[in-house]
């Protein structure tokens, strides 16, 4: 199996006050763990980051990644550069603590020669609980300071774009920013500020609760949606544009515990007690005959292998995400055997 360019998952913290409905770790924040760097987790996250098949590493959490921004800023200090970060978050601080942390972002990164996208949330569900609003603050930001290593993009599981569009496009004017958003495809605005870009991505919603608003996308759907982007059928593995071949996908959660992407049931290791490096994580992938299906076999051609086709229905409406279905799918006996014989 060909695996190029690989995408590597932080999630430094559970703790959030935020409250959004939908979220999926609300249970977690009871628990409210933050990550803390070891010697061998340093380490170990050294070795992955720097690896030259890692196209991107991405920080965010199972809680607001604010909230460990000290963790943060060290994980950017373990590169070698020449690397791409991203910074996932609501962008909850009061706005003179918020460009402080860009401050000492952009600080980090152009000491190193990397670079960090900070991706805001931008739909309903986090908008109506932030009072601090970072989307206008940002690109204010952006043009009084101009940090070399810093950009911004926005996120939204509002697919029906509505809310995100027209909410990004008034708090820009109130801050004296005239925006034009145009579509690009079923899961990606641009929003254009004179020349500047800003990408806009929607992912569908997890979980949907009864009586969400009709007009999110279902999960074949939105596997369909990213197979039109990427022009390739969906797997598990970071994705990448045909004719590049998938690379892995990898998190690590904040007690420092390794997975796959998706594939939470089977944990791979831990970044405080063992070596890491890409060959060892590949060498699991391959000798586990579940995760080599999921990374190699289209997941709609592995769904229709199921049998029970109402339970496996039911399961799909109600996760309505991929990378949550084998988590669901593990709980009901014998589902996940098919695709493990495969
Ligand atoms: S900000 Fe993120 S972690 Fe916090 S409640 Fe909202 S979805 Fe959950």
């Amino acid at each position: 199996m060909e695996l190029q360019g690989h995408l590597l998952y932080i999630d430094i913290t559970q703790v959030c006050g935020i409250g959004c409905a939908f979220c999926m770790y609300a249970d977690k924040h009871q628990v409210g763990m933050s990550m803390e760097l070891s010697t061998l987790a340093r380490e170990n996250l050294a070795t992955l980051i720097n690896a030259p098949s890692v196209k991107r590493i991405s920080i965010s959490g199972e809680g607001e990644p604010l909230n460990n921004a000290k963790v943060f800023h060290e994980i950017l200090g373990l590169s070698n550069g020449g690397k791409r970060f991203e910074f996932i978050t609501s962008g909850f601080f009061p706005h003179t603590k918020m460009a402080d942390f860009y401050d000492q972002t952009d600080r980090i990164v152009t000491a190193t020669g990397d670079t960090c996208n900070i991706r805001l949330s931008a739909d309903s569900h986090h908008i109506e609980k932030v009072k601090w609003r970072a989307h206008g603050f940002s690109l204010d930001y952006l043009q009084r300071r101009q940090p070399s290593g810093l950009s911004f993009s926005f996120r939204s599981i509002d697919t029906d774009r509505h809310f995100t569009r027209q909410y990004l496009t008034q708090e820009l004017q109130r801050w004296g920013i005239e925006a034009d958003i145009t579509e690009l495809g079923p899961l990606e605005d641009v929003l254009m500020v004179g020349q500047h870009r800003f990408d806009i991505d929607y992912k569908n919603l997890v979980h949907p609760a009864a009586g969400t608003f009709q007009g999110y996308l279902d999960m074949h759907g939105y596997i369909a949606a990213i197979e039109a982007k990427v022009n390739k059928h969906f797997t598990f593995g970071s994705l990448n544009k045909a004719p590049q071949a998938n690379g892995m996908d990898v998190t690590i959660k904040p007690n420092g515990d390794v997975y796959l992407y998706g594939i939470e049931i089977q944990r791979l290791g831990n970044m405080h007690s063992e070596r890491l490096d890409w060959q060892r994580l590949r060498s699991q992938l391959l000798r586990n005959p579940l995760a080599r299906a999921l990374y190699t076999e289209p997941l709609t051609e592995l769904l229709s292998r199921l049998d029970n086709s109402d339970l496996v229905h039911s399961i799909v409406t109600r996760v309505n995400n991929p990378y949550w279905l084998v988590k669901e799918l593990a709980t009901h006996d014998g589902m996940l055997q098919a695709w493990e014989a495969a």
